[in-house]
């Protein structure tokens, strides 16, 4: 079959934009570029495969995990299964964490450590942005943690990584703890697509889905030094609840949240200069 035969196919089941997509990548160009090689001929095995993806994608299966990489902050990620799709948010987070990190420390030889780091999106593009920072990633799930790996190597990042059930038990001090958490409660209603297929182990986390903020906050003071910074995303009713716990952990530090580009509160900087 040819690329215009393929589209045409895919079409039939899924939007044309994502069988582009799925075509693009399979043939290791972009979507515009595609648009060159209509007439040409595709693999026998490069077809097959196309048709199994569009079948995935027609099954509800979400359009990242069926190409296996997403684009985070201008890199691409491999993702599956065993790892959260990287949301816009994050990038944000990433993005204010950035300027705090600058405007809290003198120096840049900064410990970061990015606790449940899943595909590794905020841990290795804060090291890309910053390459003078010491960056662990770590993540209670060992599959998780093979695709940060496997991401770090793609994007030459050298981070070190780490399987561990949050700060519990870990000897080394950080100046920043950086996270996005579950958050999930136990019983939100939450759209079909992401319950349906991202891991539970990254969405949920008790019934109010506060657990972990509640583990990271309860044991970072034993984590970090004098000066820190915890750089954290949250659900967008959270706020009040985490600022409270925080200020009973840390009476003396600054407090700072802030919205996502849709207006919610999506972020809480929690940092003594
Ligand atoms: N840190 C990863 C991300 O931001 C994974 C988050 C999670 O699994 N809760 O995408």
């Amino acid at each position: 079959m040819t690329v215009e035969e393929l589209i045409i196919y895919g079409k039939q089941f899924v939007h044309s934009t994502h069988a582009k997509m799925i075509l693009a990548d399979l043939l290791g160009v972009n979507s515009l570029e595609l648009l060159n090689y209509l007439k040409q001929k595709v693999e026998e095995e490069i077809v097959n495969n196309y048709k199994q993806r569009i079948n995935a994608l027609k099954e509800k299966k979400p359009i990242q995990y069926v190409i296996g990489n997403v684009n985070f902050y201008g890199n691409q990620f491999k993702v599956n299964e065993n790892v959260l799709i990287p949301r816009f948010e994050t990038e944000e987070l990433v993005e204010n964490t950035l300027n705090y990190i600058e405007e809290i420390f003198p120096s840049n030889n900064l410990k970061v450590i990015d606790l449940g780091t899943g595909s590794g999106c905020i841990g290795i593009t804060l090291k890309k942005k910053n390459s003078l920072l010491d960056v662990t990633l770590l993540d209670i799930s060992k599959e998780a943690l093979e695709v940060a790996k496997e991401n770090a190597t793609n994007l030459q990042t050298e981070v070190t990584l780490i399987q561990n059930d949050m700060l519990e038990n870990l000897i080394d001090k950080y100046d920043v703890i950086i996270s996005n958490p579950p958050y999930i409660k136990e019983n939100e209603e939450i759209e079909e697509i992401v319950k349906n297929n991202e891991p539970h182990l990254a969405l949920y986390a008790g019934i109010d889905g506060l657990d972990c903020y509640k583990k990271i906050l309860k044991e970072a003071p034993n984590h970090i030094n004098d000066k820190f910074l915890i750089a954290l995303e949250i659900g967008e009713s959270q706020k009040e609840d985490i600022i409270r716990l925080a200020e009973e952990i840390f009476p003396n530090a600054v407090m700072d949240s802030k919205k996502d580009l849709q207006g919610r509160d999506r972020m809480i900087f929690i940092y003594q200069k």
